[in-house]
């Protein structure tokens, strides 16, 4: 006879559960016969005293089979995904996506919305007039047979136990666990049908992981769960310490993301990552000249050609969204003074973001799909007195009226260039 509460305080005492305890936990809970509260506490004896191996592969697989599992073995191409740990101004997804799609690759991709500071894929993809990003598997499984790729959002379909246990741990200061963190993405990873993971561990004073050390342990953690259910993964640790490309926020870093995939302008750094993510892919797929493949892809036109179709096949429209998000009020911020950009506080950044309609502080809180920022100068260069820094913009003049003070608490102007050492990828 299953005990709950004995099963709680096992955690909570150190001893291991025993082999299929942690499955019946979850199965009774998505059967409302364990209270929420009961979880919260096993959550928390878990936050402190951890998951060993076997408990977690049982973690994860019960997660797993909360839902469905998707199966592409009949597709010709390697099934493969990308994952972020987030950031700001991350718009990997939305460039290497169709980049892996047009190089013999399938991408079905579910992504999450913006998270704390960090902005969230799907709420960038949806500043694209009616783009539907909330559709079920059947029809997710025929948009990335027929496009190669599709990105949607979780859906009931998807580990519904995760979306529960995380509205738990969102709320009980539980979601900063290393094996939680790892059962989460990695189970819906699986039940995406992928053969292969690219993982994309930020780091640094805009990221959640704040060390190389912290960033390295959670994409072994990440990577080993991930081989153990046979997902062929690997990841890259790459720098959070200024955001990610020239903009960060909704429409303005999808078309980025255009601009990039066209091969009109690419940045240096969102360029350099990009390019590490689609090799390591590649490689996971057993590519052979992987940089040509990728040069190849976007200079064809074939990488934008796939981006295009499938926004197309969620029913965006590229064509009017430009119109529509052209935002109505902006502020410049110019240089206090002359010198070397030396930090920017990226994470107060994220929150600025936040603060002007980029992400949510509740559920019903909508979002402004014009809002975001330019950023003309980056960490090391040099800036002149008055010199434009920092374009915010966005639909709400109060929100950005609001925000122009927190510009001296983000960015630091010193004299001495302090920052030649700030690398993109840590390898
Ligand atoms: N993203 C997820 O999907 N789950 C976590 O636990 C953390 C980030």
């Amino acid at each position: 006879m299953f005990n709950p509460y004995q099963f709680i305080k096992n955690k909570k005492t150190h001893n291991s559960h025993k082999s299929s305890e942690i499955s019946m936990f979850i199965n009774l809970f998505l059967d409302k016969k364990i209270e929420p509260s009961q979880m919260a506490a096993w959550l928390m004896a878990v936050y402190f005293n951890g998951l060993n191996k076997l408990e977690l592969n049982e973690y994860v697989n019960s997660i797993i089979s909360s839902g469905e599992q998707l199966d592409f073995s009949n597709l010709d191409g390697f099934i493969i995904d990308k994952h972020s740990t987030g950031g700001v101004g991350d718009k990997v997804s939305l460039i290497a996506g169709p980049i892996l799609a047009a190089c013999n690759c399938y991408v079905p991709m579910i992504v999450g919305r913006s998270l704390a500071h960090t902005g969230g894929t799907l709420d960038k993809l949806e500043s694209i007039k009616g783009y539907n990003g909330d559709i079920d598997i059947n029809q997710f499984k025929k948009k990335v047979k027929q496009n190669r790729i599709s990105i949607i959002g979780q859906n009931k379909d998807i580990c519904p136990a995760d979306k529960y246990i995380y509205a738990i741990r969102d709320v009980t200061a539980t979601i900063d666990s290393l094996p939680l963190i790892c059962g989460s993405i990695i189970s819906k990873k699986k039940a995406e049908g992928i053969k292969g993971l690219i993982l994309d561990i930020k780091v640094g004073n805009g990221a959640f992981m704040k060390t190389i050390k912290d960033a390295n342990e959670l994409g072994k953690a990440l990577t080993n769960l991930a081989n153990e259910l046979s997902i062929k993964s690997n990841f890259i640790v790459s720098d959070m310490n200024q955001p990610l490309g020239k903009s960060a926020g909704l429409w303005c870093e999808v078309q980025e993301s255009i601009d990039f995939l066209k091969n009109n302008k690419r940045d240096v750094n969102l360029n350099e990552v990009v390019f590490k993510i689609c090799k390591e892919a590649l490689k996971i797929s057993e590519q052979k000249k992987v940089d040509s493949l990728i040069t190849n892809a976007i200079e064809s036109g074939k990488a934008y050609e796939i981006f295009e179709k499938m926004i197309f096949s969620h029913n965006g429209n590229l064509d009017t969204s430009y119109n529509e998000n052209i935002p109505k009020y902006s502020f410049i911020y110019n240089s206090p003074k002359e010198g070397y950009i030396n930090k920017i506080d990226t994470e107060k950044i994220g929150y600025m973001l936040l603060e002007i309609g980029g992400g949510r502080k509740t559920t019903k809180d909508k979002i402004d799909p014009s809002c975001g920022l330019r950023i003309n100068k980056k960490l090391g260069d040099k800036v002149d007195y008055k010199e434009p820094i920092i374009e915010i913009f966005g639909a709400k003049k109060d929100k950005i009226e609001s925000v122009k003070k927190m510009f001296d608490d983000i960015i630091f102007i010193s004299n001495i260039n302090m920052s030649k050492k700030i690398l993109t990828i840590y390898e």
